[in-house]
């Protein structure tokens, strides 16, 4: 029987393992040199027919090309599992040119923004805010604003009344009645937050915004009031903004006026938000009637007082030129993240 020589098995094993590309092929060829049927194998079976002297030599020749290969074959096995790793790293790698993913952050409510934006200018003017309570009684919510008992503003149909004859405020003129009360004069102060009347429609809701300006001091005038509507009303909108005062009527001031902006849109020249007449109405104010000032306890021969106050939600829907009031308590997320 006839064998490859055993240099010539260890050149063809050499190449064999160096020329695996992974480790399945690299299986392979262990098995073709160092397995049971191996060419190796077919050299130790031919040992016996070697005359006696020469077995040991020839096996271990044969043993020591046995231990050639397999250290061949390890060492082939370590650079192919380097690969491996190496190219499955590359395929899992970070890209760092991808878009980052960004957080869902959220988003400050379009009144909470007014709030904040009125916060600012009045308190560069020089007045201080104040707070009161939500649930009031008759006398501060109507009797202390000179609204006498047979006053509409009092039906039944505009405000939410509890059995102990308590009520939810329908204005944030109480806070002004508590200040006059508590506060030293002269007086500079605005009250803002939530009242409540029996409404639902597209620009009323139960419950909405308020701000509450009142100013007391000896030389107080209706000059006084334009001053600081204009620079409020210029500050919050833009400097174009004209005001204009229309004569009227409200049970806690006198005289009384209702305050009408140049429209945003047409600045005047007429449109259909202003219904063709350039102008919008904004908010209501007047001289504190002296029947509210002496019902606070203040001088009135001495003292003197103007108070406007503004409905926020209306600012807020003007500002951002949204028509329904409704939109900004129903807290629609897709609504409210254009903000
Ligand atoms: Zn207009």
């Amino acid at each position: 029987m006839t064998t490859l020589p055993l240099e010539e098995i260890l050149k063809q094993a050499k190449s064999a393992i160096e020329s695996t590309v992974d480790l399945k092929s690299l299986e392979d060829c262990r098995v073709r040199y160092l397995g049971k049927k191996a060419l190796l194998s077919e050299h130790l079976k031919t040992l016996g027919q070697l005359p006696v002297e020469k077995r040991p030599v020839v096996g271990q020749q044969i043993n020591e090309m046995k231990q050639t290969i397999q250290h061949l074959i390890e060492k082939q096995a370590d650079v192919l599992t380097q690969k491996k790793i190496t190219a499955e790293l590359a395929k899992e790698s970070i890209d760092i040119t991808l878009p980052g993913r960004s957080l869902n952050s959220g988003s400050i409510h379009p009144i909470t923004h007014t709030c904040n934006t009125l916060r600012d200018i009045f308190t560069q003017m020089g007045f201080i805010f104040m707070e009161g309570p939500e649930i009031e009684d008759d006398n501060h919510n109507f009797t202390a604003l000179n609204i006498p008992p047979f006053h509409p503003a009092r039906a039944m149909q505009d405000t939410f009344y509890f059995p102990n004859g308590t009520l939810l405020r329908t204005q944030t003129s109480t806070v002004q009645i508590r200040a006059m009360k508590t506060m030293p004069l002269p007086l500079r102060m605005v009250a803002m937050g939530r009242v409540y009347r029996r409404d639902f429609d597209l620009t009323h809701t139960p419950m909405f915004h308020q701000l509450e300006c009142l100013m007391i001091d000896e030389t107080v005038s209706f000059a006084n009031l334009k001053g600081v509507l204009t620079q409020f009303l210029q500050a919050f909108f833009t400097l174009k903004t004209a005001i204009r005062f229309r004569p009227s009527y409200f049970p806690f001031t006198e005289p009384s006026a209702e305050v009408d902006i140049s429209c945003l849109n047409c600045e005047g020249k007429g449109c259909r938000i202003c219904k063709q007449s350039g102008w919008l109405e904004i908010l209501g104010c007047g001289m504190v009637h002296p029947n509210v000032l002496k019902g606070a306890h203040i001088d009135t021969k001495r003292y003197r007082g103007f108070a406007f106050g503004v409905g926020i939600d209306r600012l807020t829907l003007l500002k951002y030129g949204m028509s329904d009031l409704r939109t900004l308590f129903e807290n629609d997320l897709r609504f409210l993240q254009q903000f």
